[in-house]
């Protein structure tokens, strides 16, 4: 899979070297977040940036949601859009305040998003959406009946403009501080399926799916 090439708007300027253009390393960020931030201007001019889902299908990323949110109709009449999403993936603790930092996996997506009008089209990208929370969850959940096709709106957003930084390892302290006796490393974190908790109209005696 090809590098995307930098852009003056994804240019890392901070600790360049943890940058990366690989489509494989953007992929693997984009597939893994469930969830991505979506920056964009609001009709007052206003910045916003606005949690929700995403899927990942081939070269483009889906945004999907009502069509009365501010966030879709924004997007739908004007497209461009900063997509963010992060994966944390420890707290590093050094032995100095000014040395403590995290380690991340993170893209930041620059675009133009474009609805989806055809409702084929549409179902599609909410297979994605939901084999994307759960594989295998499309066959069993009852189909989108064509109100509910037309009560969801879907954009696209083609992946060419977009860079990857990854923080791994650990502390990076000052010779100075390294005899200092504080405990200093990295703290593992993890998004963790929890035990499922069946609502009141789940048949006892069907099995709970998994998760990851
Ligand atoms: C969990 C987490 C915590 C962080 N905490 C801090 C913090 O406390 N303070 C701080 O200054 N920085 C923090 N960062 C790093 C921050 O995301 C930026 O990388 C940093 O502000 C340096 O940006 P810049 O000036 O090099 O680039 P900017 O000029 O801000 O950005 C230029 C371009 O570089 C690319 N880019 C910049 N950062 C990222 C990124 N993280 N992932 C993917 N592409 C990126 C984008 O394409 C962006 O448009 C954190 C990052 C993460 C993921």
């Amino acid at each position: 899979m090809s590098d995307l090439t930098p852009t003056p708007r994804t240019t890392l300027r901070r600790f360049p070297e943890l940058g990366s253009y690989d489509r494989t390393v953007i992929d693997a960020v984009l597939d893994e977040a469930l969830i991505s931030h979506v920056g964009f201007v609001a009709e007052d001019g206003t910045p916003v940036v606005i949690p929700t889902i995403h899927a990942r299908v081939g070269d483009t990323l889906l945004l999907h949601g009502s069509p009365a949110s501010r966030m879709m109709r924004r997007l739908a009449a004007d497209g461009d859009v900063c997509v963010t999403t992060t994966l944390l993936d420890g707290v590093v603790l050094a032995r100095s305040v000014f040395h403590h930092s995290m380690n991340y996996r993170s893209v930041v997506l620059f675009g133009k998003a474009e609805p989806i009008e055809d409702l084929e089209e549409r179902t599609e990208a909410l297979r994605q959406f939901t084999e994307r929370i759960l594989p295998g969850r499309w066959g069993p959940a009852r189909p989108p009946t064509e109100k509910e096709l037309r009560a969801t709106a879907v954009l696209s957003i083609p992946i060419n403009e977009a860079s990857a930084k990854v923080g791994t390892g650990p502390p990076e302290d000052d010779a100075g501080d390294l005899t200092r006796p504080v405990w200093a490393g990295v703290i593992p974190l993890a998004l963790v399926a929890g035990e499922p908790e069946p609502d009141e109209h789940t048949p006892p005696d069907l099995p709970p799916p998994r998760l990851g």
